[in-house]
């Protein structure tokens, strides 16, 4: 349920289609004392008051962190990287029951968040914004992989040269040349484009380069257009219907293109599976 870039995206968007120029009437936190400890929610509780009788003005998204602006100099910012479940409901409909965040609508409306890893959820206010850690991170100047037209294959290219480091580290993170790609993402990149998961991005060739900019572009579209990973719910509760072609769920399992058993190594901060014909 980890809401990386595509998923991120497709909340985002539905959000704006759904809660623009909504006002708060209530907020409410539920369980939060272990992700306040770790700072993942306000010290103080009372800021999340600070949001009532605000109003929805923009929505904005980048890398997986998504951005609530709303008048008064109030923001709720919000990042599930490790897992969460971002949900609306109109007037009369039932409201689950584990959640951490809820905040009522004065048209009756609801919006809640079950945070299952860790992640942010944060009443700021505008100057307080730029501070926040997931913020800087993915409202920086790296790039994006998706939805950046001035981002281009020469761009990339630039990039991954320039600092001639391991792929993953690369695609992957804070030493990252793009923002928002996952452990997860990077698996099905890498086996699009035929690379080993321990190449240094100084060995790429041209081609091996530009399939990597063009799997990378395929395989995050494909995610959006598919409404997100299979594990993901959407803002109505909506699964999301992308089956990971590489990753944990090809354990045991052979490539669909040449044959070979999948192999799996530890890698970068969390286990890569790959075909050993198929990457090189
Ligand atoms: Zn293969």
């Amino acid at each position: 349920m980890s809401i990386e870039l595509p998923e991120a995206q497709i909340i985002a968007e539905q959000m704006i289609r759904t809660m623009l120029d909504k006002i708060v009437k209530s907020v409410e936190l539920f369980n939060y004392e272990k992700l306040q400890k770790i700072g993942f929610i306000n010290k103080k509780i009372k800021d999340f008051d600070k949001l009532i009788d605000c109003k929805i003005k923009s929505i904005d998204y980048r890398g997986n962190v998504i951005r609530v602006q709303f008048n008064k100099k109030m923001n709720l910012v919000l990042c599930g990287d490790y897992g969460a479940q971002y949900r609306y409901f109109d007037k009369g409909e039932d409201l689950p029951t584990k959640i951490h965040f809820k905040t009522g609508f004065t048209d009756g409306s609801h919006f809640t968040i079950r945070q299952s890893g860790m992640g942010l959820i944060y009443a700021a206010e505008d100057n307080e914004v730029p501070n926040l850690y997931v913020y800087k991170r993915d409202f920086s100047d790296t790039p994006s992989p998706v939805g950046e037209h001035d981002f281009t294959y020469e761009r990339f290219s630039e990039l991954l040269e320039e600092k001639k480091q391991n792929i993953k580290a690369a695609l992957v993170g804070k030493t990252a040349v793009v923002v928002g790609l996952s452990n997860a993402a990077f698996q099905e990149i890498i086996y699009k484009a035929g690379i080993h998961p321990k190449r240094n991005t100084g060995t790429l060739t041209e081609a091996e380069r530009n399939n990597i900019y063009d799997s990378m572009k395929e395989v995050l579209n494909e995610r959006i257009c598919s409404g997100g990973k299979d594990n993901f719910q959407d803002l109505f509760g909506k699964p999301g219907r992308h089956v990971p072609f590489m990753g944990s769920n090809m354990k045991d399992k052979n490539c669909s293109q040449c044959g070979a058993l999948i192999e799996k190594i530890a890698h970068g901060g969390g286990q890569v599976y790959f075909c050993p014909r198929c990457q090189k």
